[in-house]
């Protein structure tokens, strides 16, 4: 029997009070499941839960948060083959990948959970003693994005969690299910309205991100969407950390070994079929390498085998949605009007499915839209360069700032051309790459606020200092 998908509020599974929609597979374009379609009432429900949920919670011991989190990565675990099928099923990314999206899940949960929350001693003299606290901000608002479903929910909400406050998460009506999923183990473990849920496009998330019990929103999505919801956050002035769009540069040094780096280049930049926010978008390639980078970047492409995520052998899956199809088609057709040349790719497949191969397109300049404009999809710009300042220039000219990466044997070169680099992460013989103890966020119209290690648990606390005079 198919499975009913329902809204979580309060520890209850609700239906949709708007009814339903329908979740679409990439692939096929047929329909997965219906998903509950929310109405503001229930948002504000769960809101009213959630809120008072974190009276008891925000009180709960350290120690059992920490273990809360384990028996949530425990679930995790023992649901992953299903987790890992609905996120092939809605979001359309290779079988192989979405496993991996899992165990990143769970590593993730684990990780938070063991992290510690400071209290620093500022002062501890004869009459006074200064400590600095970290208390929880009360109801978060999580708002997630269709690229890494579940893994970007749980970026968002288990720091939330850990640190004593309580949630609703509202993911993208695109991949909505594997986040109801994951909210359904959640809500097994924490007490009733510590996990909330909610599912429903038009009208929710600004209900959210404008509500006056909500005191943070995290949210990951485009930069358009978080420029309004800084805006209609300013009424209760709402903790932000917003992780928004990149367009990542990658600068090749001349004295790279190209075979070396070349997978690597090529990995990056088409991770999750290049739906990744700080996949490598513009790569600089010096004149005297650009046709040998070329030539190796085209024979990784056509050794993809694109096709359906849950077939067997398919690398490489389809774009997950017929919007973000068609802009990576406008933006390879308007490179190609302007004199590109398209090396590999530049032609959606065949039949059913939005199957864009894996391009690489040659020849390009600047102000093309292929390099001014994320393209958030399975396709590759390659630059020229002549002279490193002025690729360092190129590459910063832009009014986003994610990552960024330079390629090169000699590390101690590379590592001071990375610093020139304006953006939050920059990567020397990588890109892509972010792990649970390294903080990471944008700069510039990329956002602000880290997520991960320490620094990204913080953000998810108020400080507040404790003056004793003894
Ligand atoms: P999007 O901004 O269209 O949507 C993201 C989420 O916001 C969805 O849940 C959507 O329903 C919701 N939303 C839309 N309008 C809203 C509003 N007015 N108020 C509140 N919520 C609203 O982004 P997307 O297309 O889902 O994701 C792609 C973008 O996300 C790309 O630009 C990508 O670079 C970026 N991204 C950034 C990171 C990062 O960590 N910086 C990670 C992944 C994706």
């Amino acid at each position: 029997m198919q499975k009913e998908y329902s809204l979580i509020i309060n520890g209850e599974q609700v239906a949709g009070g708007r009814g339903t929609f329908d979740v679409i597979n990439p692939a096929t374009e047929e329909v997965v499941s219906a998903c509950p379609y929310a109405t503001v009432e229930q948002l504000n429900d769960a809101v009213d839960a959630a809120d008072e949920a974190f009276k008891t919670w925000q009180y709960s011991s350290d120690e059992e948060r920490k273990q809360a989190l384990h028996r949530i990565a425990d679930g995790i675990e023992a649901n992953a083959a299903e987790l890992a099928e609905v996120i092939v099923k809605e979001q359309g990314k290779p079988m192989f990948l979405a496993q991996a999206e899992v165990g990143g899940a769970v590593a993730w949960t684990r990780y938070t959970a063991d992290l510690e929350i400071p209290v620093e001693v500022l002062e501890d003299s004869d009459n006074k003693r200064i400590e600095l606290h970290r208390k929880p901000l009360g109801v978060v608002g999580s708002i997630t994005p269709w690229n890494w479903p579940l893994m970007i929910a749980v970026w968002h909400i288990m720091p939330a969690l850990r640190t004593g406050n309580t949630v609703v998460c509202k993911p993208s009506g695109l991949t909505p299910l594997n986040t109801i999923l994951l909210a359904e183990i959640i809500s097994k473990e924490v007490p009733a309205g510590v996990m909330n849920l909610v599912t429903g496009e038009s009208g929710i998330g600004s209900a959210i991100t404008g509500h006056e019990k909500i005191r943070k929103i995290v949210f990951t999505g485009s930069t358009p969407t978080g420029q309004a919801i800084m805006r209609n956050a300013a009424g209760n002035l709402k903790r932000l950390t917003l992780e928004l769009g990149g367009n990542d540069a990658g600068i090749i040094l001349p004295d790279a070994d190209v075979n070396a780096i070349a997978e690597g280049i090529f990995q990056t930049a088409f991770l999750n079929m290049g739906q990744t926010c700080a996949a490598l978008k513009r790569l600089y390639v010096h004149d005297s390498q650009y046709d040998q980078v070329c030539e190796k970047l085209v024979e990784l492409a056509n050794a993809q085998t694109v096709g359906d995520g849950m077939a067997e052998g398919t690398t490489f899956g389809p774009v997950q949605n017929k919007d973000q199809f068609d802009l990576v088609k406008d933006l390879v057709d308007d490179a190609k009007a302007n004199g590109a040349s398209v090396l590999c790719g530049g032609q959606p497949l065949e039949g059913k499915g939005f199957f864009y191969p894996p391009t690489i397109v040659a020849n390009v300049t600047d102000d093309m839209r292929i390099v001014a404009e994320e393209q958030f999809g399975p396709t590759l710009p390659v630059i020229r360069y002549s002279d490193i300042d002025d690729a360092v220039e190129r590459a910063n000219r832009c009014d986003v700032g994610l990552g960024g990466s330079v390629w090169s044997s000699d590390i101690e070169g590379a590592q001071k051309i990375a610093q020139r680099l304006e953006c939050g992460t920059a990567w020397i013989n990588g890109h892509a790459e972010v792990l649970p103890h390294a903080p990471f966020g944008g700069c510039k119209m990329s956002g602000f606020g880290v997520e991960f290690g320490q620094e990204g648990l913080l953000e998810y606390t108020v400080p507040q200092t404790l003056n004793i005079n003894k």
